[in-house]
């Protein structure tokens, strides 16, 4: 994504995964902008969640993929599992 320097008006450009990792750090740490630092001159451009997610429409949450991902068997196999290192 561009993302235009709002200090000296440089355009630099975010990877899709640098888009998806600052997602995923604003998810784990509750944060509602990201600071996309300038490499032109330092300055933290604030980038809202909205803006983000539209440049990456395909991203999920990392804890949502992990949730979605197990079944009700394997949350109670993986108990049993634990149980059973107590043993
Ligand atoms: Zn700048």
């Amino acid at each position: 994504m561009q993302i235009n320097c709002y200090s000296c008006h440089n355009h630099f450009t975010m990877r899709r995964e640098e888009v998806h990792a600052a997602l995923d750090e604003m998810v784990s740490e509750g944060l509602s902008h990201y600071n996309a630092v300038c490499p032109r001159c330092g300055k933290a451009n604030k980038v809202s969640m909205k803006q983000l997610k539209r440049w990456a429409p395909r991203w999920e949450s990392s804890t949502a993929k992990e949730a979605k991902g197990k079944t009700k068997q394997e949350k109670a196999e993986e108990q049993d599992s634990v149980k059973g290192k107590e043993k």
